[in-house]
């Protein structure tokens, strides 16, 4: 496993594992399958309605909590300095824990005009060392820039949609300027038209690996947190199978040039 520093001086796994769009009970069983496999890192967050899941599979594991690094999210609905404090109690609630390593706003939906006075609540909560780090997600240039202004707390962390089809360039480079790091959602692109293009087939083959492990692999050497998310144990165990091959200067500059612009989620100036 490969860390990052965060700018708190928290170190987080760089690959970590993503549990959106899997049921409860589901989540619990692929988050013991996924820590069994090596995982440490696991990404939640109150609207995929499986916290509850994902604390039984932490305890369940019988590992020491200080080898765990726990992310959760704050919904929109949950915007606001007061609700984000009981949104966020909530949360650690339903995951059985009384801290998480990362906490973060999961999206700036700006028509709301509250994630100026939620982040107030997140560094309140990041004070109280009920969260080790917070960050944001899904933040643009100009809303990260608010925040950075009118905060005390730089965020850790943004984590947004990022894969070969949509490399996001530009918000990789404002989030560096404020020494956030990018953690990128989707890094497999869905796991839909990304990972049959033939260039990433030709990549991975070339190391004895699939499409996917060479995209793994392409974030991890691009400096980028990722959060692959499976529900299929060989493909789970598959995706944390990437620290024992290296791309070349010349896979590295292949993957990125297939950069289309290509988003598959939500706009987040408009999403909120
Ligand atoms: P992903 O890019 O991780 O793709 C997952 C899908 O790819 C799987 O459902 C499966 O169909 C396929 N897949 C996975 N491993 C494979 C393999 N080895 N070979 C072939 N196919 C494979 O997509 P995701 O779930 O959208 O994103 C990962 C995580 O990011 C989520 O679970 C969640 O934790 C986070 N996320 C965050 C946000 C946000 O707004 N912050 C939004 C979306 C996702």
């Amino acid at each position: 496993m490969q860390y990052v520093t965060l700018n708190n001086g928290l170190t987080m796994p760089q690959l970590g594992f993503g549990v959106w769009q899997v049921a409860d009970d589901a989540a619990q069983a692929a988050v013991e399958t996924a820590l069994e496999s090596g995982y440490r890192s696991i990404d939640t967050a109150k609207l995929y309605e499986n916290e509850a899941g994902t604390g039984r599979a932490l305890a369940a594991s019988g590992l020491p909590r200080e080898e765990l690094f726990v992310t959760t999210k704050l919904w929109n609905d949950d915007q606001g300095y007061d609700n984000a404090l009981k949104a966020f109690d909530a949360s650690l609630d339903r995951l059985g824990l009384d801290y998480v390593d990362l906490y973060l706003i999961h999206w700036p939906a700006p028509a709301r005009g509250a994630y100026v006075e939620t982040w107030k609540a997140l560094e309140r909560i990041h004070s109280e060392g009920r969260a080790k780090a917070v960050g944001v997600s899904n933040f643009t240039a100009a809303t990260l820039d608010r925040v950075v202004e009118e905060g005390d707390v730089v965020p850790a962390v943004n984590q947004i949609e990022l894969h070969p089809y949509f490399s996001q360039e530009a918000m990789r480079a404002a989030n560096a300027r404020h020494g956030v790091v990018t953690e990128a959602w989707s890094p497999l692109g869905q796991g839909k038209d990304l990972l049959q293009d033939p260039v990433l087939g030709a990549i991975g083959a070339a190391h004895g690996k699939s499409a996917a492990q060479a995209v793994l692999r392409w974030h991890i050497q691009s400096g980028n947190v990722v959060i692959p998310k499976s529900v299929t144990p060989s493909r789970i165990r598959e995706n944390f199978d990437v620290f024992d091959f290296e791309l070349s200067g010349d896979d590295m500059d292949k993957i990125g040039s297939l950069n289309r612009d290509g988003r598959i989620g939500p706009d987040p100036d408009t999403l909120g």
